[in-house]
């Protein structure tokens, strides 16, 4: 299934999630934990992030070693896997930092041959020990040129000239930012290059988290002026902790609306502060779905639990 057809096709909001591998060395029965959790709410498809090797320098006989250094691997590992155990159309991402073009190249037809027909192509992060993304010295600096190669290798044109080349069958997805990407020098250029990501073949697009109804509705507003005319799933996470006020702006370049702060701060206990992070974020898909939104893209971060208590207060 692609997961354009399956918007397309959906008679109500979808629902999807995103879940990151575990660290190295960790066993994956935490994710089947988690996928137990939130099977039951009917997942229509699940996005399995993919993460650049962390960067570290080590001294050796007096000499410094860059050495890339994978925390999460398994992205690919873990689509096959979770798509074989449960009935589930799997995602992985796939991201330009640390990939020739002819890597990709590669790591494309090995999706293909998986039978993996659905790729969320982005930029990816700048590595960890680095300040800025630095693109392989053959490889893409931006999303849009991923969407391109992919989308060429739909038609059969491969890197070089081959006869009779067999067409890959990727539906692509990509990123959008309602509160502006970081890096983007204003809102007007991150909605030009998102709509040029799309005019390069990308089908739909998710949102980066966001926590106020009116910064999607805006979001959409504006990239529909623009003629970009694809589904645009909001992404949702729920927020349960009082480290997540700071950490989830910092990382993620968001903003929480004060309200929801102020709501969260004033509750007396953790358990109190998960019930309102819970609750706002019920709240926040109700006024997404009133909207006629085409799904909801939830970020799990391997957290079944909290994501299970969304869907049981939205649902319930
Ligand atoms: C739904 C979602 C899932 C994600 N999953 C992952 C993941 O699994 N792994 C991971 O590492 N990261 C992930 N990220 C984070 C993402 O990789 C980062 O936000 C990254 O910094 C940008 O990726 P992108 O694909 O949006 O990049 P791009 O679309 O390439 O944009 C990056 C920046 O470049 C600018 N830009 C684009 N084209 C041009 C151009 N032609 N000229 C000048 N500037 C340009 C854009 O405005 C933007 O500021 C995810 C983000 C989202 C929203």
């Amino acid at each position: 299934m692609h997961v354009i057809d399956a918007i397309n096709n959906a008679k109500e909001p979808l629902l999807s999630l995103e879940i990151t591998p575990p660290n190295k060395g960790t066993s994956i029965d935490e994710l089947y934990q988690t996928m137990d959790k939130v099977m039951p709410f009917n997942p229509a498809f699940l996005n399995v992030t993919y993460h650049q090797p962390q960067v570290v320098y080590e001294e050796k006989d007096n000499v410094i070693y860059r050495i890339p250094k994978r925390k999460k691997p398994g992205t690919v590992g873990i689509c096959a896997s979770i798509a074989n155990r449960y009935d589930i159309e799997t995602v992985p991402h796939f991201i330009c930092g640390g990939f020739s073009k002819y890597e990709t190249e590669d790591a494309l037809i090995d999706l293909h041959f998986l039978g993996i027909k659905n790729i969320l192509a982005l930029r990816g992060d700048a590595a960890v020990g680095e300040r800025h993304f630095i693109p392989h010295r053959d490889g893409h600096r931006y999303a849009s040129e991923l969407v391109k190669q992919i989308s060429k290798m739909n038609r059969g044109v491969y890197l070089e000239e081959l006869e009779d080349a067999h067409p890959t069958n990727f539906c692509i997805g990509v990123a959008g930012y309602p509160e502006k990407h970081f890096e983007a020098a204003n809102f007007e250029k991150d909605l030009a290059h998102l709509k040029h990501k799309v005019e390069q073949g990308a089908h739909y697009i998710i949102t980066q988290m966001f926590f106020d109804f009116d910064v999607y509705k805006r979001f959409v507003e504006r990239a529909r002026k623009i003629g970009i005319t694809v589904p645009i799933l909001p992404g949702v996470k729920p927020l349960y902790t009082l480290n997540h006020l700071t950490f989830i702006p910092r990382y993620f370049h968001v903003s929480i609306p004060h309200h929801m702060v102020e709501t969260m701060e004033n509750a007396r206990t953790k358990e109190k502060v998960r019930k309102i992070g819970i609750q706002k974020s019920a709240e926040l898909c109700k006024q997404l779905i009133d909207y006629g939104v085409p799904g909801i893209h939830i970020y799990t971060m391997g957290r079944g639990n909290s994501t299970r208590d969304l869907l049981q207060e939205l649902m319930g």
